[in-house]
């Protein structure tokens, strides 16, 4: 019988056995939680004021590469969403904000300071460097989180490692994954095996129909 055992769990990694799934089916599933699994990441930056030394695609490229904590209960991915709007809406977006005025020293602004509209949905760390402000320069600006897949881009990568090791018995393989801290290392693997069975399932419908 097909069966998972979680071998070991923290924080940041989980470990599990995956018993009687062929090779094929449980790399299928290591690609899904490495890739697969939708997270929140910074889409979209309007910058309204920065005089750092950091052109304004830096600074939004760092806020995309800043990991987001995910909520998967409340928020549908865009494509997903009922809004069919551009902009999105509270279920397919999440608003957060820099308002980092002018101190007397230069100063490190940090993800701590990138605070959002929802209780959730936030930076996983407040000690993420963002940028440097020397005395007199100013940073502030919005920035749109979406879900996305890191198929898509790697920002969106659900976890920074998703590996397979063999058991002996071909029948059996381990599964080792730690995220980025979006989702729990338990959740991308539920997330994974859900995504999974929805592929196998259409892919069933696509091959009745051929008949
Ligand atoms: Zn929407």
């Amino acid at each position: 019988m097909t069966s998972l055992e979680i071998i070991e769990q923290n924080e940041r990694k989980i470990v599990v056995k995956l018993k009687n799934v062929p090779l094929q089916y449980a790399n299928a599933l290591r690609r899904i939680c490495l890739t697969g699994v939708p997270v929140f990441a910074i889409d979209d930056v309007v910058i309204i004021e920065n005089s750092s030394v950091l052109a304004d695609e830096g600074v939004a490229h760092r806020l995309a590469m800043t990991p987001i904590k995910t909520d998967l209960t409340r928020f549908v991915e865009a494509s997903n969403c009922d809004c069919h709007s551009e902009v999105g809406c509270s279920r397919c977006r999440v608003m957060l904000m820099i308002d980092a005025g002018s101190a007397d020293t230069t100063r490190t602004v940090t993800s701590a300071e990138l605070t959002s509209e929802d209780e959730v949905v936030k930076p996983v760390s407040d000690k993420i460097p963002i940028i440097e402000l020397a005395p007199n320069q100013k940073l502030k600006l919005e920035a749109y989180a979406r879900l996305g897949r890191g198929t898509e881009h790697a920002k969106w990568n659900s976890a920074t490692v998703s590996v397979l090791t063999e058991t002996g018995n071909p029948e059996d393989h381990i599964l080792t994954i730690e995220t980025t801290g979006a989702l729990t290392p338990a959740q991308i693997v539920s997330a994974g095996i859900e995504e999974l069975a929805k592929r196998l399932d259409s892919f069933k419908q696509v091959i009745s129909t051929l008949g």
